[in-house]
């Protein structure tokens, strides 16, 4: 659910099934069957409400492929395609939905994931990408972590409305949906406060830290305890934004040697920024 959306950039190659959501599964195993169905409960809980609606809607018109798995993420694989007419950049996107969870926590993490899902990110073979850019990014951008959190509450707010009139939901999922989103709704209209919530750290404080290879005043990054933290990493939002930095340039850095020298002397600085430095080029991916 709270996956850091920004850094599956490279290297994620997923089959590409069918996809269940967009229409009914036939002929496959009954688990599979159960699965197809919870999430197609968890597609109309969604599409009931006023926001959910129109992210399904911009999802379907972006062609987005959902489907179960064990963990609620979104993988983003970008293709650079270099030609003489210069560079091109493609996404595949896929949205992952946690198989376990009840239709209702579904929806709300699908609310989550398709603001990762629909929004363009940043070019991430840019050669002045920074570590902080990133994490900022990952955090506050348009598809970033703070406007996720936003949408699923926000989505859960409409359905605690909606079931005001209809009674469909359950007092304990109620409960559990205000547990889950008090805090969001009490901060999110101080956007300092809401902003700053993301950047603590916690005992990861002087780990981020030591990582870091540049500070930036702007990221201001504490030791106070861990608001939200990523569901994939299971660390604070900052600390998994970098590792996934460091990791897609380290990639980015060491796969890539077809392309003019060029390419390389643009993207030293950053592959020198994790430690990757010496590679010869950068090509495509
Ligand atoms: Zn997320």
């Amino acid at each position: 659910m709270r996956n850091p959306n920004f850094g599956r950039f490279l290297g994620v190659i997923f089959a590409l099934t069918a996809p269940l959501a967009w229409g009914a599964a036939q002929g496959v195993h009954p688990m599979a069957e159960i699965e197809a169905a919870r999430l197609k409960n968890a597609l109309t809980i969604l599409g009931a409400t006023k926001s959910g609606k129109a992210e399904l809607e911009l999802a379907k018109s972006l062609d987005i492929p959902i489907q179960s798995a064990k963990i609620s993420k979104t993988d983003i694989t970008a293709t650079r395609t270099v030609t003489s007419k210069g560079e091109k950049f493609s996404y595949q996107v896929q949205v992952w939905v946690a198989k376990d969870k009840s239709p209702v926590f579904q929806a709300l993490d699908l609310a989550h994931e398709l603001v990762h899902a629909t929004h363009p990110k940043k070019n991430p073979f840019d050669p002045n990408l920074s570590a902080v850019d990133y994490i900022r990014y990952g955090i506050e951008g348009e598809g970033g972590e703070a406007k996720a959190i936003q949408q699923e509450c926000q989505v859960g707010q409409e359905l605690i409305d909606l079931a005001q009139t209809t009674h469909d939901l359950k007092d304990e999922t109620v409960r559990l949906i205000q547990t889950r989103c008090q805090f969001v709704w009490d901060t999110e209209a101080n956007a300092a406060k809401w902003t700053q919530s993301f950047y603590q750290l916690g005992q990861y404080y002087q780990q981020f830290v030591s990582m870091i290879s540049r500070t930036d005043e702007d990221l201001k990054v504490s030791a106070k305890s861990p608001i939200f933290s990523s569901a994939v990493a299971h660390e604070p939002y900052p600390l998994a934004l970098l590792e996934e930095y460091i990791d897609v340039t380290r990639r980015l850095c060491a796969r890539n040697r077809k392309i003019a020298s060029e390419a390389l002397s643009e993207l030293a600085d950053r592959c020198r920024s994790v430690g990757a430095a010496g590679v010869d080029t950068v090509g495509v991916d």
